[in-house]
């Protein structure tokens, strides 16, 4: 099967598929502060993608490590679940 490659500005061959699960989402902003290019608050001061290809995999690994309630769900490029 012919699988779509996206090469991005920002050297990831793999970026993650980034899920935010608001419902569950407490408005502390710790992502925010971990990776400020990829997550923010919205009106409702709920999380929001910004860009997902905004920082390293590595780093928005920690950010959504950082999740106190694990709101943050992260699909690696062949549809493994790598958070959390
Ligand atoms: S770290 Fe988790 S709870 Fe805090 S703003 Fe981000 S998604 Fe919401």
């Amino acid at each position: 099967m012919g699988s779509v490659t996206t090469l991005t500005p920002a050297q990831s061959p793999m970026p993650y598929k980034i899920l935010v699960n608001r419902e569950l989402c407490a408005s502390n902003a710790e992502c925010v502060s971990l990776a400020p290019e990829v997550f923010g608050l919205d009106d409702e001061e709920l999380c929001i993608v910004l860009d997902p290809e905004g920082a390293k995999d590595k780093r928005i690994l920690l950010a959504a490590r950082g999740c106190p309630v694990d709101a943050i769900t992260l699909i690696a490029d062949h549809g493994e679940q790598v958070w959390p």
